[in-house]
């Protein structure tokens, strides 16, 4: 006699198919998850049915429960284990443990944002494409009124056995059939779908809207479960991992971690006299920040203007923004000795007494030399190069 309970419990009979199982289960599981319904008997129920599951989605649990009902495990582990238990004559077996609810593969695609959208927070609509049954053969690859063949090499079990004999060792190894790649079934090619070929998916092209919270850092990712592919013999579809990336950055603002960085560039003589630095800001606010020489004269370096950062992620705070501030200087200047001594005298500095510098113990080089960050190459000369150098004492031969 064939125990009953559990096929009840998914509304089903003992001579079910496995798809039919696992169609049952899935709808069950649906109904009752907790998420969707939070009642103490539905939990339980959803608890139930999970144990049921696992044990009528797994071949060889059937077979025993079936056979000794819900007591089943504690009389099979008193038994020795039938290493070909379940596996032939079982249609549809799956590998990997049948009893898992098989997830499809995930997709990662790029959402371009700006540094705008970054700073506000933003909801972004985008489309992405993702594998589906094939809409004609619904995933089967076969063509309309068309069947499986089994498979000739594995007579369905998807797996094949292969005895190896070693003097008077047998070792069985259990592998994946060959010929039907584990399927357990194949189709004639006149018989393949004629829309994928047998392929079983369908392309799809579709839009999803995302909310991007503010702050979120570049190099993390959104993850948006279950709305990825749904490829064959799959039951719930794959997550889709959005990254976000920055196409055309921002034409003044840069983003460093919390902080925003603004760089400045104020020439001497504003710096000395008065000066105004204004920018638009990612709030939409526009700031002029102004000073004078006669209180501060404006020297280069980050000075920093304290929460006009970026929004800090799962907090009312922000970073700050940093104003990086370059003193551009003129090139040349001529001044007249009246004008140099005018001069002197603003920036109070003592005339610089040159007398050593007038003895012949020096070598004099013209300056300013070559900065180091203007071109590198010059700065390395090869050795013939070097031999031929003007300036004594700047190669060093061996
Ligand atoms: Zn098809
Ligand atoms: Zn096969």
């Amino acid at each position: 006699m064939t125990n009953t309970g559990y096929y009840n419990i998914l509304n089903l009979n003992p001579n079910s198919t496995p798809g039919e199982i696992k169609k049952s289960y899935l709808k069950l599981s649906r109904q009752y998850h907790p998420d969707k319904n939070n009642t103490k008997e539905a939990e339980e129920k959803f608890k139930e049915i999970s144990k049921v599951y696992q044990v009528l989605s797994d071949p060889e649990k059937r077979k025993l429960y079936d056979k000794f009902g819900e007591d089943f495990e504690k009389i099979n582990s008193m038994q020795q284990q039938d290493p070909f238990g379940g596996m032939f004559g079982n249609f549809g077996f799956n590998f990997g443990g049948g009893n898992q609810v098989r997830k499809s593969s995930p997709i990662s695609i790029n959402l371009i944002v700006t540094l705008k959208d970054l700073y506000e927070g933003v909801s972004k609509k985008f489309k992405f494409q993702r594998k589906i049954p094939c809409k004609i053969c619904e995933g089967s690859g076969l063509d309309v009124g068309k069947t499986h063949n089994i498979c000739n090499s594995c007579k369905g079990s998807g797996k094949t056995v292969i005895i190896n004999r070693n003097g008077n060792m047998i070792q069985q190894n259990i592998s994946i059939c060959f010929t039907c790649k584990g399927a357990g079934k194949s189709i004639n090619k006149a018989d393949l779908c004629k829309h994928c070929i047998g392929n079983r998916i369908s392309i799809e092209s579709i839009e999803k809207e995302i909310d991007i919270p503010k702050g979120i850092e570049i190099g993390n990712t959104i993850r948006m479960e279950n709305v990825g592919n749904l490829e064959p013999d799959t039951d719930i579809p794959g997550d889709l991992d959005i990254n976000m990336i920055i196409e055309t950055p921002h034409p003044f603002l840069e983003r460093k971690g919390k902080d925003i960085l603004f760089s400045a560039k104020v020439n001497l003589y504003d710096a000395l006299n008065e000066y105004e630095i204004s920018f638009e800001h990612l709030n939409g606010k526009k700031y002029l920040l102004e000073g004078n020489g006669r209180d501060n004269v404006l020297k280069p370096g980050n000075y920093v203007l304290k929460n006009l950062g970026f929004p800090i992620m799962k907090s009312n705070k922000f970073g700050n923004l940093i104003i990086q501030v370059e003193i551009l200087f003129p090139d040349k200047i001529d001044l007249s000795t009246n004008q140099q001594k005018k001069l002197r005298n603003m920036f109070k500095y003592d005339q610089l007494d040159k007398k050593d510098y007038l003895s012949d113990d020096f070598t004099k080089i013209p300056f300013p030399l070559l900065k180091e960050s203007d071109n590198n190459e010059e700065l390395y000369e090869n050795e013939e190069e070097c031999v031929n150098e003007r300036n004594q004492g700047q190669c060093v031969h061996q």
